[in-house]
């Protein structure tokens, strides 16, 4: 048996490059994921190649992170940033480049791990063209997102079309919560097949630092509450609803109250739209003094702002899965975040944190003032959040159990049928 060859997976991520820079728009928990999952397969002996677009010419269009695991950057029309709700026209050029390039290399993927609604279309095609069989992971469901948003954008009815397709046609679905499962089943569609593999965190880099250390090391004082957020500025993600919480909270005229937005964003882009938006609630609210903007925090400063934290805030209206969240435990600081989706799978309420309607302003407020005013309550969620985190959601287990999915796929012989499934 030649391992070499067996063990080969390509992870493709059209829009979500695993090699970039976290933190900016477009560029957060599937990049995360994606790199850390093909990381951590390749520490398993697996060669695992990640596709992604290129999108600047300042890209190398190949970078080795290890031995066994690599980004291949494809050329698929311009080379420069594309919103995602228009990246569908450029999937066939991605899916050109793809196969140019497995000709140009003598390579063929017995096995695609897709990621993303478009990602998902170029694994559908090369079923089949080659028979490759496909493991998809959403990340966010068009059914679920449409519900949650004001205005529907043109490609509304392609995307749904082909999550409902790979949904049915996929050798198997990875859902990251019990959550995200269910709404597969009730909105997408009762046929395939899922599992439920969570999302996971690098449990030593989070954790390694105590809250007292990493307050000296940013400067905030002992006597400081502080709470925490970080992620992308997208309407989604709620920020104002914690700003708002922030001013209604009871230790609002304390000098010790202090928020952090972390996150990066880009002036005139949708994220630095939203950031001025928010940054005008703070101004109108004349919370300025109590906040502070970081902008984005790289992977190797973050354990710090997490760990300094006695709370850490997930306001999101909808979140499949929700990194951010088990990231902070992993630090072990609480979480107060929205009842929903991943959410209610990652924070156990009144052991690790605690669940606010999602845009209750006052039942942030309230959920906030119970951790800050209770410090060795804090610790206790703290402690059980760190534990919740190290026993189910590292990289390494979950990368483990996508090695045993694959294995089941790859040692079965590729069938026509199979290529005939998605005709
Ligand atoms: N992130 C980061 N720096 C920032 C903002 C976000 O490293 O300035 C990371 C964060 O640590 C997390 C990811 O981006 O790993 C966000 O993932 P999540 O699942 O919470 O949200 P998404 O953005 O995917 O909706």
């Amino acid at each position: 048996m030649n391992s070499t060859t067996e063990k080969r997976i390509a992870l493709i991520s059209v829009h979500g490059d695993p090699a970039i820079e976290i933190g900016k728009e477009e560029a957060a928990g599937q990049n995360v994921y994606v790199r850390h999952v093909g990381e951590a397969l390749g520490q398993l002996g697996w060669q695992v190649d990640m596709f992604t677009r290129k999108v600047s010419k300042e890209q190398d269009p190949v970078v080795q992170h290890s031995q066994n695991c690599r980004t291949i950057r494809l050329i698929a029309g311009p080379v420069k940033f594309v919103p995602r709700d228009d990246l569908f026209d450029y999937l066939p050029k991605f899916l050109d480049s793809l196969l140019q390039f497995q000709k140009a290399n003598d390579i063929t993927y017995p096995l695609v791990h897709t990621n993303y609604w478009h990602s998902s279309w170029i694994g559908m095609e090369l079923k089949k063209i080659q028979g490759s069989k496909q493991i998809h992971t959403y990340h966010s469901l068009g059914a679920v997102k449409y519900n949650t948003i004001e205005i529907i954008p043109l490609i509304a009815t392609q995307r749904l079309a082909v999550e409902t397709k790979v949904l049915e046609t996929a050798e198997r679905i990875v859902a990251t919560s019990p959550q995200e499962k269910q709404h597969m089943r009730s909105l997408v569609s009762s046929q395939g097949t899922i599992d439920i593999i969570p999302c996971g965190t690098d449990i030593r880099r989070f954790g390694a630092i105590e809250r007292q250390a990493a307050r000296s090391k940013l400067g905030i004082t002992p006597e400081t509450k502080l709470v925490f957020y970080v992620g992308r500025f997208d309407s989604r993600k709620g920020i104002e609803t914690l700003v708002r919480a922030i001013n209604e909270s009871q230790l609002r005229r304390s000098k010790n109250l202090q928020l952090i937005i972390g996150g990066g964003s880009t002036p005139g882009n949708s994220d630095g739209i939203e950031r001025d938006r928010i940054e005008n609630i703070v101004n109108e609210l004349k919370m300025n003094d109590c906040t502070i903007f970081t902008g984005r925090l790289s992977q190797e400063i973050l354990p710090t702002y997490y760990a300094a934290a006695d709370v850490c805030v997930v306001p999101s209206h909808y979140e499949p899965f929700g990194l951010v969240a088990i990231e902070a435990m992993a630090s072990s600081t609480p979480v107060v975040a929205s009842d929903v989706g991943g959410l209610q799978f990652t924070v156990i309420p009144e052991e690790t944190g605690l669940l606010a309607p999602p845009q209750n302003v006052t039942a942030f407020a309230s959920a906030i003032d119970r951790i800050l005013l209770n410090p060795e309550w804090r610790d206790e969620l703290g402690k059980a959040g760190r534990k919740l985190v190290e026993t189910k959601f590292s990289w390494d287990g979950v990368a483990n159990q996508l090695a045993e999915l694959y294995t089941q796929f790859l040692e079965q012989p590729v069938t026509k049928e199979a290529a005939l499934l998605t005709q």
